[in-house]
């Protein structure tokens, strides 16, 4: 592949042999954007967009309260553009596909993207195409996020620049993700935390039931790893929360997620004011509209891509939350190292990342993001940073 320089000023040669104006290809470093509309043949690319269903085989059973599950589906996409693939992913975990899409309505979703993408010459304007893009639908976000990645990865391969340093990020001051420790019997908990403490800096762990001391005493007998919680709404009473979270700090964690509710606006809040620990929204939260709204009562919201449609969205939500003093986190799905690497280029601008999709399952078709001595250590390649293994 040509680097682009060359691309350039070849591009720059082919407009001046098809008449087009070409004010300031002789200014060497001037970069005029308008050349990236034609190729070294002097012929004007065009996006093309491809995708197909692949299901994620999850390493261990995931367990919730009402089923069991061992795989994910999941749509993988790319965006060929110049002869250069930019890659995307859409994850939709069932119990949340009322919100993020099933497999058949993000399937339709980007057919219809597929039919109509090329309408874009430029695939810089990602503030015209990924509203176009919205406004195709009121839901879909898994099926927008995969587009979403898959044109920043693009974009960044153009600019032969990882996003983390588009953004203007240090990627030296990416934190260490969480890893979650799954509910089971004492010993079994015992025994997974025992191995997870050996490769993480900072456990999670999933509360609200009725054993919820219990369980943090037995971790507490293995390591003394910091510990981040996910109440994922479980406590339903206010005076009880504000018990669990105050016992908590005592215990050595770190920060909440999501202790009450959504419906619960007001009891958040009320608990949050008097939390000695940060308290994140995670359910209470998909998009950027709704971040000026939980100022008060949440500290700070977790951003995942599948749900707030993308990148370019997930930025201007920590861009909002920071001008609003608030704190952010950064979580996931079951999912590729492919979203997985694109959530992670905004990590070394949030508080607390929760980045451990990729290492749940066994079929991974990536390489991007790796987790080293429990810290997310971004690779230096463009765009998303990921090559297909
Ligand atoms: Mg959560």
């Amino acid at each position: 592949m040509q680097n682009r320089r060359d691309f350039l000023k070849t591009a720059a040669f082919a407009a001046l042999g098809s008449g087009m104006a070409t004010h300031s290809v002789f200014a060497g470093e001037d970069q005029s954007p308008a050349l990236f509309n034609i190729n070294k043949s002097g012929v004007v690319p065009k996006m093309k967009l491809r995708f197909f269903p692949y299901e994620l085989k999850l390493r261990h059973v995931f367990t919730v309260a009402t089923y069991s599950r061992t795989t994910t589906p999941d749509v993988q996409v790319e965006i060929e553009y110049d002869g250069i693939i930019g890659y995307g992913e859409a994850s939709m975990p069932p119990y949340l596909q009322h919100e993020l899409g099933t497999m058949d309505s993000v399937l339709a979703f980007l057919k219809k993207v597929q039919d109509t993408i090329d309408q874009f010459p430029d695939p810089f304007q990602l503030e015209e195409i990924l509203t176009y893009i919205d406004g195709l639908s009121i839901g879909d976000s898994a099926a927008k996020t995969a587009v979403d990645i898959a044109l920043h990865d693009l974009v960044g391969k153009l600019l032969q620049a990882p996003w983390y340093r588009i953004w203007g990020l240090d990627k030296g001051k990416a934190p260490s993700t969480t890893f979650t420790i799954g509910i089971d019997t004492a010993d079994v908990v015992r025994e997974k935390t025992r191995e997870c403490a050996e490769q993480f800096n900072i456990l999670k762990v999933k509360l609200g039931r009725d054993n919820d001391k219990e369980m943090i005493e037995v971790i507490r007998s293995v390591t003394d790893l910091p510990i981040a919680i996910d109440a994922n709404q479980g406590w339903k009473d206010k005076y009880h929360a504000l018990d669990m979270i105050h016992w908590l700090k005592e215990k050595g964690i770190v920060m909440i997620e999501q202790p009450m509710p959504k419906e619960q606006l007001e009891d958040i809040a009320w608990v949050t004011q008097q939390s000695s620990l940060p308290i994140f929204a995670d359910e209470s939260i998909q998009r950027l509209k709704d971040v000026a709204g939980l100022k008060g009562a949440f500290t700070g919201i977790n951003i995942k891509l599948m749900k707030c449609t993308g990148m370019r969205e997930a930025w201007k939500m920590v861009t909002l939350a920071r001008a609003l003093d608030m704190k952010v986190m950064v979580g996931c799905m079951t999912e590729t190292s492919c979203a997985i690497s694109a959530a992670a280029q905004f990590s070394p601008a949030v508080d607390f990342a929760d980045l451990d999709g990729s290492l749940l399952i066994a079929n991974d078709r990536f390489k991007g993001m790796e987790v080293i001595k429990g810290k997310i250590t971004l690779p230096d390649l463009p765009g998303i940073g990921v090559v297909k293994i």
